[in-house]
């Protein structure tokens, strides 16, 4: 039994379809994905090796935009040279962040679900 809340079941519908709401939303932006590109995105700045460079003490160089991906135990990471690539594994990113959102909305919902059903439920004991 899950006695933590206490709010009236009404407070909790109103609760539910405000979630189921913002689910519906961000489920109807999922449903059609952009070109995508997998990997993790990285900005990097670097030093370029050459001794008589600013680099040495000062500023690095870059941004450059780089995609890293796990193959086989290894991080392997390929330079991104155009936006257009750069803008596809955003994309990912954003895709993932909502997907691990709309998780979270999934359990809210199933958590406020589990205390409706609590609160209309007794044991049955003769
Ligand atoms: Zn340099």
């Amino acid at each position: 039994m899950n006695e933590k809340s206490t709010l009236k079941p009404d407070e909790i519908r109103k609760i539910i379809w405000g979630l189921s709401l913002r689910r519906a939303k961000l489920q109807n932006k999922l449903f059609t994905p952009h070109q995508m590109i997998e990997g993790c995105i990285h900005k990097i700045y670097k030093k370029c090796g050459n001794p008589k460079c600013y680099c040495v003490t000062g500023k690095k160089h870059g941004p450059y935009w780089a995609i890293s991906k796990k193959t086989g135990g290894k991080t392997k990471i390929t330079y991104i040279s155009d936006t257009g690539t750069v803008k596809k594994a955003f994309a990912y990113k954003k895709y993932n962040k909502d997907l691990a959102t709309l998780r979270k909305i999934n359990e809210k919902i199933y958590y406020w679900l589990r205390i409706l059903r609590d609160k209309n439920t007794v044991s049955y004991e003769k």
